[in-house]
């Protein structure tokens, strides 16, 4: 079609002539598609038995078309030959990851993943003879990362589970340096490319097998719903498929519209978001208040220069360090005015966090959760950048 991403995320997807001349894809509302006759039932067998994709829609379990448009749509936005939607993020992972991985494999995965991702292989995989690793950013990060990949692949390893950037201290993993092992030994990369978005990294270019979202976040971009995507070639959808069709975590027809009605602005919204971020970071890198600010587009931060490389666009995230304590931070939080305090990102309106706070109450937790008490993490929304520095720092001032 294009390779513009704000044309493909309008238009890709969605067929151009909808029921009744709509202009916009209908909500189907429906759990199941009936049958004309016994012919029709056979003639639709005959297709799903062949994996034909033309196959129609038989229950809500499986498909539904206004589900199928915004899959599309996802897919072509991933530059990717298919993809899957879910009713979370979580469930995008836990499927996928059910799908590809049997008792006695064993899965290499980055510490400084979601926290859910971490309690699901760590508490769950390990209870299912799955054998976990971590590998922390900073180890696959620093010079021979090729070699540190290498080293930590076992016989049994069959799958990679990374994010870039990572939450809240945005590593950017060397996503060419990852993949060229992984192939080399037969391992299948997943990535989640929450943070990054389509429009600021194509993971599937860097030799990445399967992307996944939490649409949750950016992709559906309002606060306002729940779901998850995966994208990737056919025959490593497939088991995906068959596994979100037993496991059932398919997303509802009115989230799949609310979607393809956020996706619409995507590439509008995550650039100005990149803007505000980067403006944020700038700013607060200057102030005496500020100890330390993590930003993949600041100079000073140890991934800059992969970041650079890799990425066609920063990010909306910024996290960043107050000179005090629990107490001093959380007074600067509650003396912002714009931002909600909350523990998403990616919407139109910004969010701020103190972001230990949100993993315990207890100060041993939340050291253990290698997360500082002083940071702060600021989740550009659309607003005026301007507006944004200046909430911040009347807070600074005043604190
Ligand atoms: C939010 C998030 C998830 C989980 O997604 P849900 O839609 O909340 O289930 C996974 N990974 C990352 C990076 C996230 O930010």
């Amino acid at each position: 079609m294009t390779d513009h991403f704000s044309t493909i995320a309008v238009h890709a997807g969605e067929e151009r002539r909808k029921p009744y001349g709509a202009l916009t894809t209908p909500i189907v509302q429906t759990s199941t598609y009936t049958f004309a006759d016994t012919a029709e039932v056979v003639d639709f067998m005959q297709h799903k038995t062949a994996n034909d994709p033309a196959a129609r829609d038989e229950y809500g379990r499986y498909s539904n078309p206004t589900q199928s448009a915004a899959e599309h749509k996802i897919a072509a936005l991933e530059r990717g030959q298919e993809a899957l939607l879910f009713a979370s993020g979580m469930c995008a992972i836990t499927t996928t990851v059910l799908a590809l991985l049997s008792s006695g494999d064993h899965l290499l995965m980055v510490r400084d993943s979601y926290r859910r991702t971490r309690d699901f292989a760590l508490k769950c995989l390990s209870r299912w003879g799955i054998e976990v690793t971590l590998m922390s950013a900073q180890v696959v990060n620093t010079g021979s990362a090729a070699e540190a990949w290498a080293a930590a692949i076992r016989p049994n390893t069959r799958l990679i589970l990374a994010e870039t950037p990572t939450n809240p201290y945005l590593r950017v993993i060397d996503l060419s340096q990852m993949t060229a092992v992984a192939r080399e030994r037969g391992v299948i990369t997943l990535l989640d490319s929450t943070f990054a978005t389509p429009i600021n990294l194509r993971p599937l270019e860097h030799g990445v097998d399967l992307v996944m979202h939490s649409a949750t976040k950016y992709l559906a971009g309002h606060n306002d719903m729940l779901a998850g995507a995966v994208v990737g070639r056919p025959e490593l959808v497939a088991p995906i498929r068959e596994m979100r069709g037993i496991l059932g975590g398919v997303s509802s027809p009115h989230d799949a519209y609310l979607l393809i009605r956020g996706l619409k602005t995507l590439a509008l919204r995550v650039r100005r978001q990149n803007e505000n971020a980067e403006r944020i970071a700038q700013f607060l890198e200057e102030q005496p208040a500020v100890c330390r600010v993590y930003y993949p587009g600041l100079p000073s931060h140890p991934d800059h220069d992969t970041a650079r490389r890799q990425m066609t666009g920063f990010g909306g995230v910024v996290s960043f360090e107050i000179g005090g304590d629990t107490e001093k931070t959380g007074r600067f939080v509650d003396l912002l005015n714009l931002p909600y305090i909350g523990p998403t990102l990616g919407g139109v309106e910004s969010i701020v966090q103190q972001q230990a706070m949100f993993v315990s109450l207890d100060p041993g937790e939340r050291q253990a959760s290698g997360i500082t008490d002083n940071l702060v993490r600021f989740a550009a929304g659309i607003e005026d950048a301007d507006d944004l520095i200046a909430d911040l720092s009347q807070a600074l001032s005043r604190l």
